[in-house]
C-alpha cells in the first residue's frame, strides 16, 4: 500500500486502502497477478520441495526450501503457500511488464554479492519465510492474509530506488546506486506485515492511523528479526540498520528512542497527525511497545546499548516483548478499526491485555504505564 519511501514514478501515495496498482482479491490484473501466474497452484505445487542454500546480501548463509520443476529450481516455497520472487530486472513498469522467475540448476542461490542477481532474491524469499513462520507459530495465522497463499516478493524493482513497498506482493528496490536493497530482514518483515493489517485493520483515515499502521510494521518487522535471530542480522529495536538507506550508516527508525532520527516524536502532542510522513507518526506506537517489552533507561540488548526515555520521568519494567507482542496482535486483531488513533490504541491494548492476563495483572498495568510514558492518557 503506502509507499515506504517515494516510488520511482513520484506516484503520490495511493488513498489508504488503495494500492498504486489497483488490484483486487480474485480480480485478475497486470503485474502483481501475472508474477503470481509464476507460482503453480494448489496440488500442483505439492511433491516438488527441496532444500537449497542462499547466500543474501543481508541474511548471510542460510537453507531454503525451493520448487523442483521440469529439471531446474525455482525460489517458490511449496510449504509456505507457494510463497516465491520475482526478478524485475530493474525496471519500473509494472503495469505493462510480469518480471521474470529466477531459476538455477544447482540449487545453491547468490553469493552475498549484489553482482549475483539472486543475493536479493536470497534475502527476499528468507525473510519473508521468516514472517510467514512468527505470525503462524506465534498468532496461528495463515500466511500475510490469513488464506494460506504466499506473497510473490519482487526485487530489483526500478533503478537505484531506496525504497520498498506493499501493494498486495511485496516490492523491493535495490537501493542508492542498485548497491544496498531495501531486502533487510526487518523491511521484508514490515511490509509483510503491512499485507497483514491490510487484511484485518486496513487503517486508513488520520495519519495517526496511518501512524499506527506502520507501528505495527516496525513492531513485527522487529519481532521477525528477533525469531530468525541470525547471526547476520543481530536482532534489534532499530529498523533498517542493515540497508544504509540515506547513505549516512544509520537506521532508518529506533523504536527505544525515536527522536534519534531527527524526525519522529518520543511523545503524543497534539498535530502529530498532520506530521507528513506517517513514519514519524509511527514513533510514539514504537517507543509505546519498546517500553512494555524493555521497560525505560538503559539496557544492552544483544550487545547494543538502548536509554529509552519517559515523558514524565517514570520508571517503566518491561513485561518482555513475545507478551508485548501478543498484547499488540491480540489488539490489532479484535479491538483496532481503520480509524484507530492513539487514545484509541491505548484502550484496544488495554482490553487486549485484559482478554489475555487479566485486569489485575501486572501486564496490563504495565500497558498502562507505557501508554502514559510516550503521554497517551
Ligand atoms: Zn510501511
Amino acid at each position: 500500500m503506502t509507499p515506504d519511501t517515494p516510488s520511482p514514478r513520484n506516484t503520490p501515495p495511493p488513498a489508504a486502502g488503495r494500492s498504486l496498482v489497483p488490484a483486487s482479491a480474485g480480480t485478475s490484473n497486470n503485474a502483481t497477478s501475472i508474477a503470481k501466474a509464476a507460482t503453480p497452484a494448489g496440488a500442483a505445487i505439492s511433491g516438488g520441495a527441496r532444500t537449497g542454500t542462499g547466500t543474501g546480501v543481508h541474511v548471510g548463509k542460510v537453507k531454503i526450501t525451493t520448487l523442483l520443476r521440469n529439471g531446474r529450481y525455482q525460489l517458490t516455497d511449496p510449504t509456505r503457500g507457494g510463497l516465491s520472487v520475482i526478478d524485475f530486472g530493474n525496471r519500473d513498469d509494472r503495469e505493462e511488464w510480469p518480471g521474470k522467475r529466477f531459476t538455477d540448476s544447482d540449487n545453491v542461490w547468490g553469493d552475498g554479492t549484489v553482482r549475483s542477481r539472486q543475493s536479493a532474491a536470497v534475502d527476499a524469499y528468507f525473510a519473508a519465510g521468516k514472517a510467514w513462520d512468527y505470525y503462524k507459530s506465534t498468532f496461528g495465522r495463515k500466511g500475510m492474509r490469513g488464506n494460506g497463499k504466499g506473497p510473490s516478493a519482487i526485487v530489483h524493482y526500478g533503478k537505484g530506488l531506496a525504497g520498498a513497498e506493499h501493494d498486495n506482493d511485496l516490492w523491493f528496490g535495490d537501493g542508492k546506486d542498485d548497491k544496498n536493497p531495501l531486502t533487510a530482514l526487518d523491511i521484508v518483515a514490515h511490509e509483510f506485515t503491512h499485507g497483514v493489517t491490510f487484511s484485518t485493520v486496513g487503517f486508513a483515515g488520520t495519519s495517526e492511523s496511518n501512524g499506527l499502521n506502520e507501528a505495527t510494521c516496525d513492531i513485527f518487522g522487529t519481532m521477525v528479526e528477533f525469531h530468525a535471530n541470525l547471526a547476520a542480522d543481530t536482532p534489534d529495536y532499530l529498523i533498517g540498520e542493515k540497508v544504509n538507506l540515506r547513505g549516512d550508516g544509520n537506521p532508518m527508525r529506533y523504536m527505544g528512542r525515536p527522536s534519534k532520527d531527527g524526525k519522529s516524536p518520543d511523545y503524543w502532542k497534539p498535530g502529530i497527525d498532520r506530521l507528513d510522513d506517517a513514519h514519524h507518526a509511527a514513533g510514539v506506537a514504537n517507543h509505546f511497545f519498546y517500553l512494555l517489552a524493555e521497560g525505560s533507561g538503559k539496557k544492552v540488548i544483544n550487545g547494543m546499548a538502548y536509554d529509552s526515555p519517559t515523558y514524565d520521568g517514570s520508571r517503566v519494567t518491561g513485561i518482555g516483548r513475545e507478551k508485548a507482542a501478543r498484547i499488540w496482535y491480540k489488539a490489532l486483531t479484535t479491538q483496532f478499526t481503520s480509524t484507530t488513533h492513539y487514545k484509541n490504541a491505548r484502550a484496544g491494548t488495554l482490553k487486549a491485555a485484559a482478554a489475555l492476563y487479566g485486569k489485575t495483572s501486572a501486564e496490563y498495568k504495565t500497558v498502562q504505564e507505557a501508554w502514559t510514558a510516550v503521554n497517551v492518557k
